[in-house]
């Protein structure tokens, strides 16, 4: 029997968020405060016992839960809770389930901001961890320890776009009774996190999700239980440290949201289009949706098809003077923007070990498989991406890199 896949676009688009008076967009609500008719009203919300009444918009905005809402009908998750950057997501959910004296074991590849916290900043809270080759499913199971909380992961990692087996982790999780926390910036609607396993996802809205970088902004997708935790006013990590998301922004990136689904195919028609020609030229390259690719049959197991493999390339070209010269170059002809970033509808690039991750020490670097000559580009929206590639290719042509 051949089950229904999962389509987050259409559980998108099935929600029905209009404005009061019609409006097609629902309205925006730029209240920091809102009004009670009686006190005792006041009372039971914070005491989180109103449903559906708001109180301040630290706490929740209707603007920010209809974001929410749509973000959770995307992951197939009960709740979300929308912050003021990816970090914000990150910390919050990290801050939330770890004590002082806890323990987290984490893919040793992530964001660099996200590695530069786990290793420099919750040492200040006491919290111990581990960081691991997260494709190693037996050292992530011996590495577990009676006060780990979580097992920290990304769907496709950054920068060398490993695909974490989350099915596999998430058994691990559940039999050592830590949970599984997965950062899908790199493959919204490609991947599923929590309907394969995962028990909180978190996102950079910074990336794909809003499309536009024009706008900072993150996502928690979570059980109602979680969200009301990080919310709640007397002990809430969300609610207490106060990175939410300015309900204007809410509002954009919710429009934004609802193009995702077409521009994330052609990112990835437009990434493995220069996949296929860089491996005809003999370039050395990482892209998951080639079969050369260590993780390829993984992918292939866990991804929502339709969406292709992502608009992420990691090009090798092994020192950082080439990765240099060909970065410069490609922007003075047009290929796109040397910038970090991803998700854009021009194609951007940047060396990650220079850039977003110069937080990750240069022999921790290596020993991760990450060269210092890697081009990471996230391939744009180009409507004539052959072109796109014979800039690429005469760009590498005039540096003698082919
Ligand atoms: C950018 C990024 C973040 C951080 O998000 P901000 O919105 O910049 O705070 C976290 N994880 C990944 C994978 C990212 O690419």
């Amino acid at each position: 029997m051949e089950n229904k896949k999962f389509d987050p676009a259409s559980q998108i688009q099935r929600l029905e968020i209009f404005g009061e008076f019609g409006g097609v967009n629902p309205s925006i609500t730029d209240s920091s405060t809102f009004t009670f008719m009686t006190a005792q009203t006041m009372i039971d919300t914070f005491h989180g016992e109103t449903e559906g009444c708001f109180l301040y918009s630290r706490h929740w905005n209707p603007t920010n839960k209809n974001l929410s809402d749509a973000m959770a009908a995307m992951e197939g998750t009960e709740g979300a809770w929308v912050t003021g950057s990816g970090m914000g997501a990150i910390t919050t959910v990290l801050l939330q389930l770890c004590n002082a004296g806890d323990h987290i074991v984490t893919s040793v590849t992530t964001y660099g901001g996200t590695y530069a916290f786990l290793k420099n900043y919750l040492p200040k809270f006491n919290i111990e961890v581990t960081f691991l080759d997260i494709s190693d499913l037996e050292s992530v199971e011996a590495a577990i320890r009676p006060n780990t909380k979580l097992i920290y992961t990304e769907s496709v990692t950054n920068p060398l776009l490993q695909v974490s087996d989350i099915p596999k982790l998430s058994e691990i999780a559940k039999k050592h009774n830590t949970k599984l926390v997965v950062d899908n910036t790199f493959t919204p609607m490609i991947l599923s996190p929590f309907l394969l396993g995962a028990d909180i996802v978190v996102y950079s809205m910074t990336k794909f999700i809003n499309g536009n970088n024009d706008a900072i902004a993150g996502a928690i997708c979570a059980s109602n239980d979680f969200v009301s935790a990080i919310s709640d006013v007397n002990d809430g990590t969300a609610m207490l440290l106060g990175p939410v998301l300015d309900p204007m922004r809410s509002s954009s990136i919710l429009k934004n949201l609802h193009t995702l689904h077409i521009r994330m195919k052609q990112h990835s028609k437009n990434a493995m289009y220069l996949a296929e020609r860089f491996k005809e030229i003999g370039l050395k390259f990482n892209y998951p949706g080639m079969p050369e690719h260590s993780d390829y049959q993984l992918f292939n197991s866990i991804r929502n098809e339709e969406f292709g493999y992502g608009g992420m390339i990691a090009m090798d070209l092994e020192t950082a003077e080439r990765a240099a010269a060909l970065m410069e170059l490609m922007q003075i002809k047009g290929v796109g923007y040397h910038a970090v970033s991803l998700g854009y509808f021009k194609t951007l690039f940047s060396n990650p070990g220079k850039s977003t991750s110069s937080e990750v020490p240069e022999n921790v670097q290596l020993d991760m498989g990450m060269s210092p000559g890697l081009v990471r580009f996230s391939v744009g929206l180009d409507h004539d991406i052959e072109s796109t590639y014979k800039l690429i290719h005469s760009c590498l042509t005039e540096l003698n890199l082919i």
